[in-house]
């Protein structure tokens, strides 16, 4: 029997993003999976029903997941869209499972399995499943475009008849692949970026994008390539150097992340109080509660009329034909190697990937780092 993949409307506030776009709906239905997806849902992200050939449309939510096999979303389930979807069915997307005890509980109830895409191994064979990577790399591009926006100056240099312009200092902090992609859009649009990170290895992939390595002396790699909070004699040593960079920055796009963890402080008020008047954060953190301590996630303001301080939140959603189509493509990269002949999904719960991912199971929580929640 073949599966039968639903997509539903994404009903989180401001969610633009959509599990499933016409390419990757084209190349599920040539398995012979049956697909079906809620009339309109992709609308936020520009796509229309009949962008997707071969793929039913249903009215409402409860009639769509009334035969579900298999649940592709952006957004973890609700309890409400939990307790709509059939005893037994699969679910992929972000779960969040540190916010969401009640939905881990739920599905344990109704025995569905679910894969976590936030939890996809940082592997290079799932580089092509990594929605962590694609995401945050939407991330960073709009987080400097954001800046860009915000600031008061332009980003190149220019030489006018009116005289010449110098070019912007954007600094990046944390230089993941949200950093990454921000130095290199900074760069693009013609600033003087800095970046810094507590890894070293990233000196060489920020100069190799042209911009200049801050060097604090901090050095704090953790597990899996991750980063490991700082001591206290460490925090102080990167604010002290940091400090001096922050007072001269224009716009600074602050990505630091610690899996797990609070976003880590790094921007302290009294730094924001020796910024030049006019400059700009863009605390891409803000999820985690932001690198900046006077961030206010969800919030733009500025600081005593000088400083914008801008704390977004979801940024990928903004960026929504690509984020989705991204997004999708890396849910297609991580069920495709396991669709049978006839379309059907058999997941194999001993690859390396599926493993990472499986968050529940059998009525059960199965991922390690779950299990005891
Ligand atoms: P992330 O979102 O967890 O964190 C962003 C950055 O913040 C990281 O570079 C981290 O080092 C930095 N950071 C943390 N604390 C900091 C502090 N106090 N000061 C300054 N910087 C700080 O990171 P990410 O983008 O998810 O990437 C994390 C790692 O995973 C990187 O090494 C990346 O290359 C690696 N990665 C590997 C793969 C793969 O092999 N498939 C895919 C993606 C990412």
């Amino acid at each position: 029997m073949p599966t039968r993949l639903v997509v539903p409307n994404e009903i989180s506030p401001g969610e633009r993003r959509i599990a499933l776009e016409p390419g990757v709906a084209k190349k599920l239905s040539a398995t012979g999976m049956s697909i079906a997806m809620q009339q309109g849902a992709a609308l936020s992200s520009y796509f229309k029903d009949e962008d997707f050939s071969d793929v039913e449309t249903v009215a409402d939510a409860a009639t769509l997941y009334k035969n579900a096999d298999l649940v592709f979303k952006v957004q973890p389930p609700t309890v409400e869209e939990l307790n709509q979807m059939p005893d037994g069915c699969t679910v992929i997307g972000f779960m969040a499972p540190n916010k969401n005890i009640d939905m881990m509980k739920l599905m344990c109830d109704k025995k569905i399995t679910s894969l976590a895409m936030e939890l996809v191994p940082r592997i290079t064979r799932a580089q092509s499943m990594d929605a962590l990577s694609s995401q945050a790399s939407i991330a960073g591009y709009m987080g400097v475009l954001m800046g860009a926006q915000l600031a008061s100056v332009f980003f190149p240099m220019l030489t006018t008849a009116a005289g010449t312009i110098r070019p912007a200092k954007v600094l990046i902090i944390g230089v993941g692949v949200a950093g990454l992609q921000a130095i290199a859009t900074a760069k693009r649009l013609g600033a003087i970026v800095e970046a810094y990170d507590v890894r070293s290895a990233t000196r060489e992939q920020v100069e190799s994008l042209g911009g200049k390595f801050v060097d604090t002396g901090v050095s704090a790699e953790g597990e899996g390539g991750y980063a490991r909070e700082l001591t206290d004699d460490e925090k102080q040593q990167q604010q002290d150097v940091l400090a001096k960079h922050i007072a001269l920055a224009d716009v600074i796009i602050s990505t630091a992340a610690i899996p797990g963890r609070p976003s880590p402080k790094i921007i302290t008020e009294a730094m924001v109080e020796n910024m030049k008047t006019g400059a700009v954060i863009v605390d891409l953190a803000s999820e985690g509660g932001g690198n900046c301590e006077l961030t206010k996630p969800g919030e733009t303001f500025e600081y005593k009329d000088r400083v914008t301080i801008h704390g977004p939140l979801n940024v990928a959603a903004e960026l929504p034909i690509h984020a989705s189509e991204m997004y999708a493509k890396n849910l297609f990269n991580l069920v495709s190697p396991f669709i049978a002949e006839g379309g059907n999904l058999e997941l194999d719960f001993e690859d390396d990937v599926i493993a990472g991912c499986v968050l529940t199971r059998d009525g059960a929580i199965v991922h390690q780092q779950y299990r005891n929640n």
